[in-house]
């Protein structure tokens, strides 16, 4: 299964680390070709580095996804060096934590400037070559925090997770008659460099309110955001997909004691 991934031109926003870099990796090790995007070059390179000693296909492109020009830029490199896009995975996201009281409009306008305008600028700008190859793939990271949970100090985050969902489903309408899908992977908590100042004892309930018993993993997403990518997934388009061990299902922590 999911052979239509080998030669595919693939951008993976946010790979440098996290939860992109496992979707990168995945894709990769399946033979896409893949563009990895990010601010920070050493980071990106190293992750382009360990796809090469695999045996894959990577380029490196420091492109910032709130940025107009960037992302012009970050997709003719892509079709300078692979011939197209064929996917896109929409996946740099922030998410600074602020409660109400201490929320700044300025980490609000960031919040949204990254994960909501970075994800309709890269969206708008592979379309193009999508229709011009006559399909393509879009999958993007949202969050279960903010189109299904909520949490506090992340209230601006999850707006923003939610908004690309709402962005989604009317891109889906517009770019079915193209053949081209779009569709969110929801992630639960994934243990990742964003989320690794984290105290050890907010890991261990965080990692107890999992049905599953453990935290995600970027394969865990990248296996999901490979499904929605590949020729297989042809049909669906506009849907999600919670990849979280089963987080968001207990309708109390009595459900899950009940199960200890
Ligand atoms: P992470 O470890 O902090 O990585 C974030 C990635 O996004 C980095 O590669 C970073 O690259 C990139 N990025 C941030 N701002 C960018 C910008 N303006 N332009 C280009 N790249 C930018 O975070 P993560 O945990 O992997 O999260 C990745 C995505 O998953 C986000 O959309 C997040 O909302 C979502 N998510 C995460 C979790 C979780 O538990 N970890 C759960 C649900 C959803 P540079 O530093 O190189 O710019």
């Amino acid at each position: 299964m999911f052979q239509s991934i080998a030669d595919r031109a693939v951008i993976v926003t946010g790979s440098s680390k996290g939860i992109g870099k496992g979707i990168a990796k995945v894709f990769a090790s399946r033979g896409a070709k893949v563009a990895l995007v990010g601010r920070d070059e050493k980071a990106l390179k190293a992750v382009e580095a360990e796809i090469k000693a695999s045996g894959g296909t990577a380029i490196s492109i420091v492109a910032d996804v709130s940025q107009i020009a960037d992302v012009k830029r970050m997709v003719a490199a892509t079709v300078e060096q692979f011939g197209g896009v064929d996917i896109l995975c929409a996946n740099a996201g922030i998410f600074p934590s602020a409660k109400l009281p201490d929320l700044t409009v300025e980490t609000w306008d960031q919040t949204m400037e990254v994960n909501v305008r970075g994800s309709f600028l890269c969206v708008q700008a592979v379309v193009p070559h999508m229709i011009r190859a006559g399909r393509g793939r879009i999958v993007l990271t949202s969050s279960i925090t903010g189109p299904v949970t909520g949490y506090p100090g992340w209230m601006h985050y999850g707006a923003s997770k939610a908004a690309q969902l709402g962005m989604m489903r009317t891109a889906a309408i517009e770019l079915a008659a193209h053949k081209i899908t779009i569709n969110a992977v929801l992630p639960g908590n994934v243990p990742t460099e964003g989320v690794s100042q984290l105290a050890p004892d907010y890991v261990k309930k965080m990692t107890d309110a999992v049905p599953q018993g453990r935290l995600g993993t970027a394969d865990d997403v990248g296996f999901a955001a490979l499904f929605f990518a590949s020729d297989e997934a042809s049909y669906i388009t506009g849907q999600t997909l919670i990849v979280d061990g089963g987080q968001v299902l207990p309708e109390s922590h009595m459900a899950l004691e009940e199960m200890r």
